[in-house]
């Protein structure tokens, strides 16, 4: 695929350093029944972003960014999950970044990312505050990771052709990391799953990005892109500016 949107990346070995720092095995808490928490959920891996990669991105020639005088909006969905590493990258990477708890927050996005979490926790929170209903309105692109793929499916939200299945890699798995091959050219893409689910049906349209054993875990179907794993704990942005570049794309058609 796109090795024109996935560029190298060199210092591998700062990188895995950052990343293991980062990294928490108890990312994917669920909630038991009935003990909803508030928009603001705390069950975020405790990560801070990495000043480092702040400053490798600061006005990061490898974008190619247009002259914009605006940075794109992007919506992160904030009722659960780890919603702030999100937008650490985003930021980042620099778009801004707003935390969306209630429907009108979608208003006026260039697009939104939903994040990992728990999907159960996601479809009760979202139909509790009406986002549901506002997410299958919204006509942006969407980017989806690990929960956050489980409910843009045919099975929850509907957004795009495919089905997953959940903890698909075995719930006593809690967590594993690999290096995703996404395209020979470019280096491949270290991935963090936690108890992840992979793509068990890919419609017609959906073209499938990177797999792991044979079962898609990257992929995108229109303005939809979505990630079994978590691209926002590693110091690798290149999903990210994927998502960014897609939002771009279709702003410029729509402007
Ligand atoms: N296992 C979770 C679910 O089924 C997803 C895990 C994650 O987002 N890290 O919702």
């Amino acid at each position: 695929m796109s090795h024109h949107l996935l560029r190298r990346l060199g210092d591998g070995a700062r990188r895995e350093a950052l990343r293991r720092e980062r990294l928490s095995p108890d990312a994917d808490v669920e909630l038991p029944a009935g003990s909803e928490r508030g928009p603001a959920g705390s069950e975020t891996l405790p990560i801070t972003p990495s000043p480092s990669s702040k400053r490798r991105h600061e006005g990061c020639p490898s974008l190619d960014l247009p002259a914009v005088s605006e940075p794109l909006r992007i919506g992160v969905l904030a009722v659960q999950g780890n919603f702030r590493e999100h937008a650490a990258m985003l930021r980042g990477l620099g778009a801004e970044a707003v935390e969306v708890r209630k429907p009108e927050q979608l208003e006026g996005l260039d697009g939104l990312v939903i994040p990992g979490g728990e999907s159960t926790a996601f479809m009760r929170l979202m139909r509790l505050y009406g986002l549901d209903e506002a997410i299958r309105k919204f006509e942006r692109p969407i980017f989806g990771t690990c929960a956050g793929m489980i409910v843009l499916d045919e099975e929850h939200l509907r957004l795009a052709h495919f089905r997953v299945r959940r903890n698909a890699f075995g719930r006593q798995v809690a967590s594993f990391e690999t290096d995703l091959a996404v395209d020979e050219s470019v280096e491949p893409l270290r991935a963090v799953f936690i108890r992840a689910p992979w793509i068990e049906e890919v419609g017609p349209e959906m073209e499938v990005l990177a797999e792991v054993d044979g079962r898609p875990v990257l992929a995108r179907e229109g303005r939809i892109l979505v990630a079994a794993f978590h691209p926002e704990l590693t110091d690798d942005t290149r999903v990210h500016e994927l998502f960014l570049n897609q939002v771009r794309e279709a702003s410029s058609v729509r402007t």
